[in-house]
């Protein structure tokens, strides 16, 4: 679905004649040609980390249909979400050593607006709550009760997400690990998506129950604007998903937005971000980290520090597969 500037701009003009039969004052047409896409032509895509097929190709069906990249990543987001086998995200993800599911989440439009929660419990659709505090609040973070209030208020329900695998997984867990939080590589799930609609906007969301058995309380890279997940409609979006505090030191989405800005493509972003980390932690080869990228063409990347990090693109119905390139 390859956009042109002409394309667009010709389907701008017929919603000005539109609008104006309409009796709607042209300059609300004008307005929404501010947020158009300037370069010459791009290609709508979905991005998202890991094997994340459903979830894209259900934000592809919004992108598809003309919606906003934004409805598009927070319904792609949900998808792993409610997915009781997704063990990293939402409903059936791990808990943390307390034996409790804590949800990190975070949301960004093409206007720069964002919204997050973290430490947030019981409830689904943790990347909702975080639209609404983009939405309706005058803050870009809540956390923990107070998001939980805030959910509650605005029609969410508190469910229990501790499955009965992750409850005996973690009973197991505790018998073995002299109680301290895991670092272990496989374990990271998190889904980071970036969507470029048809109108060349950008948006992204991301969202996690993070880290398995992490320390009570603890928050990571995933609601963190410029940490996890990061866009600027001028040049691109970043994702990131792993080892979140390695990320946070690095406020590693930013850093890939920002690398792209001064000319780098999708994929040597992801990779100077990657090294940043490389290159200032020592340990680095017992982590995980990993990054995607686009751009406002729709050119997309991704990078990791280990080798096993893949992500999954629509730039057309059928969501296709890249293993991402890696450090080790
Ligand atoms: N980045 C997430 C976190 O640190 C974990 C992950 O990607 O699995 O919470």
């Amino acid at each position: 679905m390859k956009q042109t500037r002409r394309t667009f701009l010709s389907k701008s003009s017929l919603g000005i004649i539109g609008s104006s039969l309409l009796g709607v004052p042209t300059a609300c047409a004008l307005d929404t040609m501010t947020t158009e896409n300037k370069e010459s032509d791009f290609t709508p895509t979905v991005i998202s980390t890991w094997a994340n097929h459903k979830a894209n190709n259900a934000a592809w069906k919004i992108i598809e249909q003309g919606g906003t990249a934004l409805d598009a990543v927070e319904a792609g987001a949900k998808v792993p979400e409610a997915d009781v086998q997704d063990r990293s995200v939402g409903y059936g993800g791990r808990p943390d050593r307390e034996g409790l599911v804590t949800l990190d989440a975070c949301i960004m439009d093409e206007e720069g607006n964002a919204g997050s929660v973290c430490f947030l419990q019981g409830i689904k659709h943790p990347i909702s709550v975080a639209r609404l505090v983009m939405e309706k609040t005058p803050h870009v973070i809540l956390a923990g009760k107070g998001a939980q209030q805030f959910a509650l208020e605005n029609g969410f329900e508190v469910e229990n997400l501790l499955t009965e695998k992750s409850l005996q997984e973690w009973e197991e867990w505790k018998k073995t690990s002299k109680y301290k939080p895991v670092i272990n590589i496989e374990r990271h799930d998190t889904i980071g998506m970036l969507a470029l609609d048809q109108k060349g906007n950008l948006s992204g969301a991301c969202t996690t129950s993070g880290l398995a058995y992490k320390m009570h309380g603890r928050v990571g890279d995933s609601p963190i604007i410029g940490a996890g997940m990061f866009v600027d409609n001028e040049v691109g979006a970043a994702a990131a998903t792993g080892m979140g505090e390695l990320v946070l030191k690095s406020l590693g989405s930013f850093l890939v937005v920002e690398f792209m800005r001064q000319g780098m493509s999708p994929t040597d972003a992801c990779k100077a971000a990657v090294m940043r980390i490389v290159n200032k932690q020592k340990d680095y080869k017992e982590f995980q980290v990993g990054y995607i990228a686009i751009n406002k063409k729709g050119e997309y990347g991704g990078y990791a520090i280990q080798s096993g990090f893949q992500y999954v693109i629509n730039q057309d119905k059928d969501s296709v597969e890249q293993k991402a390139v890696s450090f080790l």
